[in-house]
């Protein structure tokens, strides 16, 4: 198998046979093998029974992964990836949104050796206060804390090999962070323009609360992606400067005592001093426990802390 379509489905009863014929048209011309994995995500509406529909129509291409319950697009993502059988794995919505009609330019973009093509809806049909301008502001701010610059990290329409998508598993919203990792593990990434349609049929899942859950997702993926491996560099860190702050305090009392005379206990400034020392000393011996914790990580699941390009001579 040569290519996978993997797409997350919540509610889009309307579009899925329109997606259907899309893909069809996208794909038939070329001249790979390909499937499309589509994951109902638990939908309440008639989704389900459309897509039995199209998997008796063309067994050949379409294979169904039926959620129990609503799981979130990220959880849908992943079993869509689990069940994937490509060396090529493309994710696109279901929403009629992202143009299947972009996929053979962004294959083509694969095999120039991207190990990453990352779809850019440039011309973007979504409300722009609450939708396009807090999505530009958290593109921003992912491309500078991650180091991964790219416009849209929102844009689902993305292509990977295969390679790059084993080693990390997805939680909460993190799907959108997938060329972070990708990147983590060493994938040349190039952005392309892609098409954006404005939503024709249902409703978006989604409100400005995502925002949110996107930027409490940053902090962890920068967490894991720069102190996985060595935590106590961050909780030791943190803790050597509180308590460098509360020996700083300390001096400064001592300094004020002998000169002026001034009691060093009737100030406010010794408590909060005390209280830094703890402060410091719980982050170190923090960073400790974390450091056992990576320690059953990378063992019981025997991940190493490396990745391979390749070997050359080695059995
Ligand atoms: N989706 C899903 N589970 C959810 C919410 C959304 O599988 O809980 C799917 C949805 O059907 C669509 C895609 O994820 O195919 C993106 O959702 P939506 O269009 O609402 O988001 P946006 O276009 O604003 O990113
Ligand atoms: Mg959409």
């Amino acid at each position: 198998m040569n290519l996978s379509l993997v797409i997350p489905i919540y509610n889009e009863e309307e579009s899925l046979p329109l997606l259907f014929d899309a893909i069809h048209n996208a794909l038939d011309s070329l001249s790979r093998t390909w499937e499309v994995i589509l994951v109902d995500d638990g939908s309440r509406d008639k989704s389900l029974d459309v897509l039995r529909d199209l998997a008796k129509k063309d067994p050949k291409h379409i294979r169904v992964v039926a959620f129990r319950r609503n799981f979130g697009q990220t959880a849908a993502i992943a079993a869509g990836i689990d069940h994937a059988k490509g060396e090529i794995i493309v994710l696109l919505d279901a929403d009629l949104q992202n143009d299947p009609a972009d996929i053979p330019m962004m294959l083509d973009k694969l095999d120039e050796g991207y190990d990453v093509v990352s779809g850019w809806r440039i011309n973007r049909q979504d409300t722009y206060i609450t939708r396009t301008l807090p999505s530009n502001l958290a593109n921003g701010l992912i491309s500078r804390v991650t180091g991964v610059e790219l416009h849209d990290y929102g844009c689902t329409l993305k292509a990977y090999r295969r390679e790059v998508l084993t080693g990390f598993r997805l939680y909460g919203e993190m799907h959108r962070f997938i060329p972070v990792f990708a990147h983590a593990v060493g994938a040349k990434i190039v952005e392309v323009p892609v098409h954006h349609h404005a939503r024709q049929f249902g409703e978006a899942k989604y409100g400005l609360e995502r925002t949110f859950k996107v930027l409490l997702d940053l902090f962890t993926v920068k967490f894991l992606l720069s102190y996985s491996s060595k935590p106590i560099y961050l909780f030791g860190g943190t803790g050597i400067g509180i308590i460098a702050l509360s020996a700083a305090l300390l001096i400064f009392l001592a300094i004020r005592r002998l000169f002026y005379g001034i009691s060093v206990f009737s100030s406010p400034l010794f408590p909060i001093s005390a209280m830094f020392f703890i402060m410091g000393f719980q982050s170190i011996l923090m960073g400790l426990i974390a450091e056992l914790q990576v320690r059953t990580y990378h063992e019981s699941q025997h991940k190493p802390t490396y990745t391979l390009r390749e070997t050359i001579n080695i059995e």
